[in-house]
């Protein structure tokens, strides 16, 4: 098969012909159509963060495709079921986290595209149990980034404690934070958008967004304050430890940031901001196979779909660089067929 290679933190990818997975238990082999890229495949590129994937590895975990083969023991797919393969390989399935529906957060698990290999390539192994099947009226592209984007801000979302009519800010309009806003306001939710890149506020307010902000041209906390008076919620979706402090000082009393984005290194909270605001920061990491089944279904119902910018696998060297540039509007998604 075809795969785009990491052989080295920091160096371009290698597209490069290697051998085909093979199966074990539980396991099933899946051909893509697609993968989007997502900004912690850049993390992983670049080796940002402590915990490093060993090399060499193939990133890549928003892939959708097809069942081309099945591993002993798995009845629940078969040859042609079109699925999604998500960030969540697998986890153990009985610690204290799993057994209490809370996979994402298992000690044990492996991540595709960072621990074990993922659909940067023709075909990837995945585990039977962790990946989702696509629902009808969702295609194979504009269904990739909801396994990681998708799933993530709709998980987020759900953390943050807000009820229908009030106010989320999603501070960062990228890959995440466009499909954040369309989530939102599926549940009900008025949207302030927060960005430092003009054309992403654009789309943010084509998707719905009340109120849009350039936080490279003015203060976005001031801005909230004034007009709104706080929001209830914020989902952190930028790179960035300025927009962190933004984001919980736009927030009104008893609100909570829910961070999504991964900047390695740590952010200040203010103290009396946060005791005195009853303020919560609250952390999210993903979400389980069922919390990726929910995403789809109210996708599919709520019309909410990803913007996404075809390109093919060998391009993947210069979409990372336009990640890197901040230069990306919506998705992009590698066509890997
Ligand atoms: P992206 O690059 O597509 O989007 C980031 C957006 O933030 C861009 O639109 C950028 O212009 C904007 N931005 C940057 N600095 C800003 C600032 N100071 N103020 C306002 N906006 C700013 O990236 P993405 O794919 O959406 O991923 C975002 C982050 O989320 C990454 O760190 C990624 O690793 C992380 N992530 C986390 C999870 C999770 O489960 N928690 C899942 C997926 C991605
Ligand atoms: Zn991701
Ligand atoms: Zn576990």
């Amino acid at each position: 098969m075809k795969a785009a290679v990491l052989r080295s933190f920091g160096r371009p990818l290698e597209i490069e012909e290697r051998a085909d997975p093979v199966l074990g238990e539980g396991d099933i082999l899946v051909k893509l159509t697609a993968c989007g890229v997502c900004h912690t495949d850049l993390h992983a590129v670049r080796g940002d963060w402590p915990l490093k994937p060993r090399l060499p590895l193939i990133p890549g975990h928003e892939g959708t495709g097809s069942v081309v083969a099945v591993g002993p023991g798995v009845s629940a797919w078969r040859v042609g079921d079109r699925v999604g393969v998500p960030w969540l390989h697998s986890a153990c399935g009985s610690c204290r986290h799993c057994r209490r529906g809370w996979g994402n957060l298992c000690a044990y698990q492996k991540c595709t595209g960072y621990s074990v290999d993922g659909a940067f390539a023709g075909l990837v192994r995945a585990r039977a149990d962790f990946v989702v099947g696509l629902p009808e009226g969702l295609g194979m592209v504009e269904a990739a980034p909801l396994m990681c984007a998708g799933l993530t801000t709709f998980k987020g979302l759900r953390e943050m404690d807000v009820e229908e009519g009030e106010w989320a800010a999603v501070f960062g309009a990228g890959g995440l934070g466009h499909i954040g806003i369309q989530y939102a306001l599926a549940m009900g939710l008025r949207v302030a958008a927060v960005d430092i890149a003009p054309s992403r506020l654009e789309l943010a307010r084509e998707l719905g967004a009340e109120l849009t902000i350039d936080a490279s041209a003015e203060d976005p906390v001031r801005r909230v304050q004034r007009e709104l008076g706080g929001v209830q919620g914020v989902l952190m979706t930028a790179v960035s430890s300025t927009a962190f402090r933004q984001g919980l000082g736009m927030l009104d009393r008893h609100g909570t940031m829910v961070v999504l984005a991964l900047p390695p290194g740590e952010f200040q909270v203010p103290v009396l901001d946060l005791v005195l605001g009853r303020k919560t920061v609250r952390g999210s990491i993903v979400g389980t196979p069922e919390d990726l089944a929910e995403a789809l279904e109210v996708a599919v119902r709520k019309g909410v779909r990803p913007r996404c910018r075809e390109e093919p696998l060998e391009a993947v060297n210069e979409v990372l660089g336009e990640l890197e540039a901040g230069t990306i509007d919506g998705r992009v998604v590698l066509r890997v067929d």
